[in-house]
């Protein structure tokens, strides 16, 4: 850590050497795999102390292990939170906060395209008698009037991951702290490379780590960053009884994902470049949903809030038939039907699966939808791939 010379911690910095300290581990350069399940003590007061204080000490592995902290410690700093939580994924994370912070009662509202799953499970909570509102606006001043005395969170995403939508960070905090609700917000697509929402004054800051952090598509994560009080209380509960816990190796090779992560941003982020000039062009492309086509008050809130953009985008087509889309997507190459994101590998997926015609519809997602991941590939053959596929459905 000497590197620092009493400067800020630049986000690379962060990335690369915060807390991290070689003389604690031989001198070696990164940091050990602690694989262990538990701690053992000299003492038997000294076990009761660290019992008694599980957050804070090494006990077990359900709690806290040294090279997860590690994880945690950094990715607090990159956010500008006080405390972290990693999870065995980025689900673990959202499900744990979720039920750590609503009671019976409680109602929660969901703003636009939230993660599916993270949606399901928020409807599923009904059983628990929590309420569950997912609204759609186009303004995020439209928030207010969905917010009932019993409204607990307010849960967003921005720039959401099918149709790229932003919404009014300071808006929504606007209305939040007028009626005592907490924000919470999944950082995903930004990172906390280009979008640091708690320093808005955003409460809550969910991760997967499954997609940029991780950045190679082998290893599942999460996390939650917040102020002590908020991540002590998910630790307390949500990560404690649910068990999503991480392996300490999964923790060791998301610090090696962090090492790499502002370089492959930066590499993609050129791939994305060339790729939307000529999906632009293309004349069976209608819309292109990324920051860099955004025009009006979208690109307004994207000058505001990010500081770069992610390679994840969306195109809508000039056609909303499932047949047009299947083709497009079994007519590329080198761009892998799947889901998830955030890898080396360029990924791409239709929503229309022909057979989920009520889904779209709720969900607010033309036919013509593709979603785009963009991986580290050379960006020509990537601009060459898509070109050729979406040229089969020209009439
Ligand atoms: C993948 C994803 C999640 C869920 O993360 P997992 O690690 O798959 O559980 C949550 N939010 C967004 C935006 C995602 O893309």
């Amino acid at each position: 850590m000497k590197h620092v010379n009493g400067n800020e911690w630049k986000d690379a910095a962060i990335c690369q050497h915060y807390f991290e300290d070689n003389s604690n581990y031989y001198g070696a350069v990164t940091p050990p795999i602690v694989q262990t399940t538990l701690f053992t003590f000299d003492t038997f007061d000294a076990f009761i102390e660290a019992s008694n204080h599980e957050r804070e000490n090494h006990l077990y592995c359900r709690g806290v292990n040294p090279t997860t902290e590690i994880l945690e410690k950094k990715l607090a700093k990159l956010e500008c939170g006080e405390r972290a939580k990693v999870f065995g994924s980025g689900m673990g994370a959202i499900s744990a906060t979720l039920f750590t912070l609503l009671e019976a009662g409680d109602h929660i509202l969901l703003v636009n395209n939230v993660y599916g799953p993270a949606t399901i499970y928020s409807k599923t909570l009904e059983k628990f008698h929590v309420e569950c509102t997912n609204v759609f606006v186009q303004d995020a001043g439209e928030i207010e009037q969905y917010v009932k005395p019993n409204t607990k969170i307010i849960y967003y995403e921005s720039p959401s991951t099918q149709m790229m939508y932003m919404l009014d960070i300071d808006t929504i905090v606007d209305i939040a702290r007028r009626h005592d609700i907490l924000t919470m917000t999944d950082n995903t697509w930004s990172t906390p490379f280009y979008q640091k929402p708690l320093t808005h004054g955003v409460d809550i800051v969910i991760h997967s780590c499954t997609k940029y952090i991780g950045g190679h598509s082998d290893v599942m994560a999460g996390a939650v960053i917040s102020r002590h009080e908020i991540v002590d209380r998910i630790f307390e509960i949500g990560h404690q009884f649910s068990g999503a816990a991480i392996g300490p190796f999964e923790a060791w090779l998301l610090i090696r994902g962090l090492r790499s992560l502002e370089a492959r941003l930066e590499h993609q982020a050129r791939t994305t470049q060339a790729v939307v000039e000529m999906l632009k062009d293309h004349p069976m492309v209608k819309t292109v949903n990324h920051p860099l086509c955004f025009t009006g008050k979208q690109k307004e809130l994207a000058d505001r809030y990010l500081t770069g953009y992610t390679s994840l985008l969306s195109i809508d087509l000039h056609t909303d038939a499932f047949e047009d889309v299947r083709t497009v997507a079994d007519a590329c190459g080198i761009f892998q039907i799947g889901v998830s994101w955030g890898g080396f590998e360029s990924l791409i997926l239709p929503q229309n699966h022909g057979d989920n015609e009520a889904y779209l519809k709720e969900a607010h997602i033309p036919g013509g939808l593709i979603r785009l991941y963009l991986g580290m590939e050379p960006a020509e053959d990537l601009v060459s791939d898509l070109k050729q596929a979406l040229d089969k459905i020209m009439k």
